[in-house]
């Protein structure tokens, strides 16, 4: 219930969080308008700041949380990224340098922090990333040169016990925030892998499998021969013709004929699945069953197959199929078992179909 409620309120601050992008930067803007806010309130108690740097902190908390909502309630999620670096960078590394001690105080840990959150999270901006790395790795320059010029405009701490707050403070600030930057990018990681993945199977079912049936093509035909033949298994090669499909096309139409191929490729399917092997669409009205059994073996289980296509009800009435099967033997290849079954298939096309020749 309470885990609900904050995964709700999660999402209307943040956005989906299956998109990590969007749901980090929405989180890192509302995080820093936060600190903004607790840095000036901290900086006034502990007097860690002047006070225009804190008005200022005041104002920068608005504008981000300004950001914010133009980014996640108005679509502006690239142009408020861009302007939240460019305002981090040009506006509030500065403005920090000034108000919070300068070469002595923590810019140089924002600076870094935002330096590493640009060249993870913004991998998708081109030329605004660039341009933010190079501007966060030149800043303490003319800050520096700025601070040498003016040294009196630059906060000093009155005591070393007030830098070392400051520095702690903001370490530990831009460590967690590291941290959080590093957990959505491994989210990130892992939603891409995932997607991958997903993908690959996908490509590797379609290279695999006959649309029309589900069931193998060629490709896994040699695959698995080639295995099989490795291993020196006992194998047997299975080739099935329909009887007169032709004629079922002609007279019913193709998508009847469609169904039959289904319905066949289903039963071989079965067949494959109960024996351990691979049951394949050659092509046309022609199938393939490779089973880890000998010849005898696989005669058997193919007449079984025949009696139960023979009874499966088909709207026009039963189909047959005529067969041959062939046993590998140590020195045939693959070109040869296959003739071999071919052969024994017109046999059976010979005999009057409907009939399994070994
Ligand atoms: P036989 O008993 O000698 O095997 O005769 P058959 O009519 O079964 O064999 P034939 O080779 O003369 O005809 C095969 C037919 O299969 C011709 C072709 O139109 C049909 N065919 C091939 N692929 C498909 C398909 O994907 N869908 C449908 N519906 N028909 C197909
Ligand atoms: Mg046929
Ligand atoms: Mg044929």
């Amino acid at each position: 219930m309470y885990k609900c409620y904050l995964k709700k309120v999660l999402e209307w601050l943040l956005g989906n969080k299956d998109n990590p992008f969007e749901y980090t930067h929405h989180a890192i803007l509302l995080v820093g308008t936060v600190l903004y806010i607790y840095a000036a309130i901290a900086n006034y108690y502990l007097e860690l700041a002047g006070i225009y740097s804190i008005y200022f902190q005041l104002v920068l908390a608005l504008l981000i949380f300004v950001i914010w909502y133009l980014s996640r309630w108005r679509n502006q999620f690239k142009k408020m990224r861009i302007a939240f670096i460019t305002i981090i960078i040009l506006v509030s590394i500065p403005a920090n340098w000034i108000g919070n001690g300068g070469s002595n105080g923590p810019t140089y840990f924002v600076d870094l922090g935002l330096l590493i959150y640009i060249s993870v999270s913004f991998k998708d901006l081109g030329i605004y990333r660039r341009l933010g790395q190079f501007f966060c790795i030149i800043i303490p320059i003319p800050l520096i040169l700025f601070e040498k010029e003016y040294p009196d405009i630059i906060f000093q701490y009155a005591t070393e016990t007030q830098k070392q707050i400051d520095l702690t403070i903001t370490f530990i600030i831009i460590g967690l925030f590291l941290i959080v930057m590093m957990e959505s990018l491994s989210t990130r990681f892992k939603l891409e892998r995932n997607k991958a993945e997903q993908l690959s199977k996908k490509l590797r079912n379609l290279s695999e499998k006959d649309s029309l049936t589900g069931l193998y093509n060629r490709r896994i035909l040699d695959k698995q021969y080639s295995l099989w033949k490795t291993q020196d298994r006992i194998f047997s090669l299975a080739l099935l013709d329909l009887d007169h499909f032709k004629k079922q096309n002609d007279q019913w139409g193709h998508n009847y004929g469609d169904d039959i191929l289904r319905t066949f490729s289903s039963l071989l399917k079965d067949v494959a699945i109960n024996n351990k092997g691979f049951a394949i669409r050659l092509g046309g009205e022609e199938f393939v069953l490779l089973l880890p059994l000998s010849a005898e073996d696989s005669y058997q289980i193919i007449s079984q197959a025949a009696e139960t296509f023979s009874k499966t009800p088909l709207i026009h009435g039963p189909v047959t199929f005529s067969a041959g099967v062939a046993q590998s033997t140590p020195n045939d290849n693959q070109g040869e078992l296959l003739k071999r079954a071919d052969n024994l298939m017109y046999q059976a096309k010979n005999k009057g179909r409907n009939c399994i020749c070994k």
